[in-house]
């Protein structure tokens, strides 16, 4: 079910077992092949093939779109909500939906800025409910979700991880709104790799990519983008089958 799409009197009678989705993505530059709105198309067009699956047991909010993208700050266009608020947002967005009565709560996340702050903040949502134990708050990247690693199951897929405005995310554009998607089989890779790991940098994106994309974009096709959007479909139900069936107090699931 698509929660705006209801009327209060409908969302009263649900089950407050129902798992509530809110997924939340961006507005930011993606290099100079793709738009600012790629994150929440993507992540809004999963959401349209899953919705056929999971519409009877599901509500699913509005995506939003402001994110957490200060990184992206150097590009033009980047619309951004400064972290500490984007962490205030996303709370308080987790405890109105708490406020009426529902109990199993998906963050579900397009963007990679946006992952730790969502982390926080349903963290913080938890330690402010602490007596309670029949509270299931998930938080989860739509692209971590494959059942089996993408590029074991997809031919030629060059690239074994999400980048930024990359073979993936170009090739997911390609095959969900290929109007949007300017020239990148010319555009040279950008490595992805971090010479400190397993310490996490702090980085900007300009100080990676001059072009502002990180990755294989070149590589790019729509196969590949219905292939990986396949993937992601079958990890999102799958999770979303598990919220249904948690018993709705232990930790196991
Ligand atoms: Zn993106």
């Amino acid at each position: 079910m698509w929660l705006a799409d209801l009327t209060a009197p409908q969302i009263d009678a649900l089950s407050q077992d129902t798992v509530v989705v809110l997924p939340i993505a961006a507005i930011e530059q993606h290099g100079p092949h793709l738009p600012l709105v790629t994150d929440t198309c993507l992540l809004t067009g999963l959401l349209q093939s899953a919705h056929a699956e999971v519409d009877d047991r599901t509500l699913i909010a509005p995506v939003q779109w402001w994110g957490n993208s200060h990184h992206h700050l150097d590009f033009p266009g980047t619309l951004s909500a400064p972290p500490g608020i984007y962490v205030a947002m996303l709370q308080g967005l987790v405890d109105t939906v708490l406020a009426h009565g529902f109990r199993r709560i998906l963050l579900l996340n397009g963007h990679g800025g946006n992952d730790i702050p969502a982390r926080q903040a349903m963290f913080q949502v938890r330690q402010t409910h602490r007596q309670r134990d029949d509270l299931l708050l998930l938080t989860a990247t739509y692209w971590t979700l494959a059942p089996q690693p993408p590029a074991e199951v997809i031919q030629g897929l060059h690239q074994s991880d999400m980048g930024h405005a990359c073979e993936w995310e170009t090739s997911m554009m390609l095959h969900l709104a290929p109007h949007l998607v300017g020239a990148h089989k010319e555009l040279p890779d950008v490595a992805t790799g971090d010479g400190f790991k397993p310490a996490n940098r702090a980085w900007t994106t300009r100080q990676r990519s001059s072009a502002g994309y990180l990755g294989a974009p070149s590589a790019a096709s729509a196969e590949k983008g219905q292939a990986l959007l396949g993937l992601f479909h079958q990890g999102l139900v799958s999770l979303i089958d598990r919220m249904v069936a948690w018993d709705g107090h232990s930790w196991a699931g």
